[in-house]
């Protein structure tokens, strides 16, 4: 018996009967009216079709408003630690830097939106337009990799959102960042979908030549149309293997992430994916299938509606079957890969095709021991020393008095 549910329900994660078992979904259906305006929205360049209240605060701005004015605002943020730590045990790095919150490539499935919400901002719209710099980024890099005892291990750039996504032109903060990297010959990978590395090209083969640089491109599709709705502001495929293509030939290592395989959308492109980033340079792949935390699930159920809505059940059905009947499972060790068949089958196709297009599941590892700690100059010495003798011989008649009283 197939269960129609109200489209309120539609995506929510109570879909499965008394026995556990997926039922099917009602079809999409929404008015012309609705339809129209959906339209008009994805035409903006901009992914998101709402600005969902924030999950602290409850307050949504009004998307038509915004979206009418529809400009990037570039917000400056001043931080007092650049580096974050992690300790998740499936994440492979432990240290990053994200110097801007926020993206403007507004990827529909981005897992870092819900993060906005502790700027008071949504998910949604807001996510893609409203961009943090954090201005004093590579100040407060060399002040850390500065510290006694300070010990270098690969920092990633761009985990959380991207590093060179286009108000890094203006703000140049990455650049910035990357100069300290490599005055301290301090090990970095950086992950982006962004063509605009190329720019700091005159750096990563600096850091190349030592060992220290490592990019994972991130390419989901090779179907320029998807990527246009899926990820708006991102350059597009081609671009991106183009990159891989003149990273690669100035020996920078690259590695090509698919992340992330959506069912029903961009899984069967993997092998084509795969082999693409192989012929132009790639060496290293990995994969992550879709997760949907918290806002995300409702912004990429109103776009996968508005996008694809003859297979909109089907997609949310088969990512349900990958994570325990749920939308999304945050269990670490499962999160990344998913369980059940569909999953396994997705492993599997990955395995051959790393396999056959000879590329490795593990990224390199980047030298440590070259990092330099600064010395203090020579001015700063006599400095130092000029203002221990003026204090000394300013203190001495005091202590010499007290003693003799
Ligand atoms: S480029 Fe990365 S950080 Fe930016 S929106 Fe897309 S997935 Fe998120």
């Amino acid at each position: 018996m197939i269960q129609i549910m109200q489209d309120k329900d539609m995506f929510s994660d109570n879909s499965n009967d008394e026995k556990g078992h997926i039922t099917a979904l009602a079809p999409y259906s929404v008015s012309k009216n609705s339809r129209r305006k959906n339209l008009r929205k994805a035409k903006s360049g901009r992914a998101a079709l709402s600005n969902p209240a924030n999950r602290f605060s409850h307050y949504a701005s009004d998307y038509d408003a915004q979206a009418k004015n529809n400009k990037t605002q570039i917000l400056t943020e001043t931080t007092k630690q650049i580096v974050t730590k992690n300790n998740s045990p499936d994440i492979g790095f432990k240290k990053s830097i994200n110097p801007y919150r926020g993206c403007e490539h507004g990827c529909i499935y981005c897992y870092a939106r819900p993060n906005h919400a502790y700027m008071d901002l949504s998910s949604g719209l807001d996510f893609e337009t409203q961009i943090f710099a954090k201005k004093n980024a590579a100040e407060r890099l060399r002040a850390q990799f500065s510290k006694p005892n300070y010990k270098a291990e690969t920092i990633c750039i761009g985990t959380a959102t991207d590093a060179y996504q286009p108000i890094e032109d203006e703000c140049q903060i990455t650049r910035e960042i990357l100069e300290v990297f490599l005055e301290f010959n301090h090990p970095v990978s950086i992950t982006t979908k962004s063509s605009r590395i190329l720019k700091d090209l005159d750096i990563l083969r600096q850091l190349a030549q030592k060992n220290l640089i490592h990019v994972t491109m991130s390419i989901t599709t090779l179907d320029s149309s998807l990527a246009r709705i899926m990820e708006p502001r991102a350059c597009t495929p081609q671009k991106r293997l183009d990159a891989i293509k003149t990273l690669s030939a100035s020996a920078i290592p690259v590695s090509i992430s698919l992340s992330p395989v959506i069912p029903a959308i961009n899984d069967y492109e993997m092998e084509a994916i795969l082999e693409a980033a192989s012929i132009h340079g790639a060496t290293c792949a990995h994969y992550i299938i879709l997760r949907l935390p918290l806002d995300v699930k409702q912004l990429f159920s109103e776009w996968l509606a508005m996008h694809f809505p003859d297979r909109a059940r089907h997609v949310l059905s088969i990512l349900k079957s990958m994570h325990g009947e749920k939308l999304y499972d945050a269990t670490f060790g499962t999160r990344m890969k998913g369980t059940g068949p569909y999953a396994k089958m997705l492993q599997n196709r990955f395995n051959r095709a790393t396999k056959k297009f000879s590329l490795k599941k593990n990224s390199p590892l980047l030298s440590t021991q070259y990092f330099v700690p600064p010395v203090p100059s020579q001015t700063q010495l006599d400095l130092f020393e000029d203002i221990t003798k003026t204090t000394l011989q300013d203190i001495q008649p005091e202590y010499t008095s007290s003693i003799a009283a």
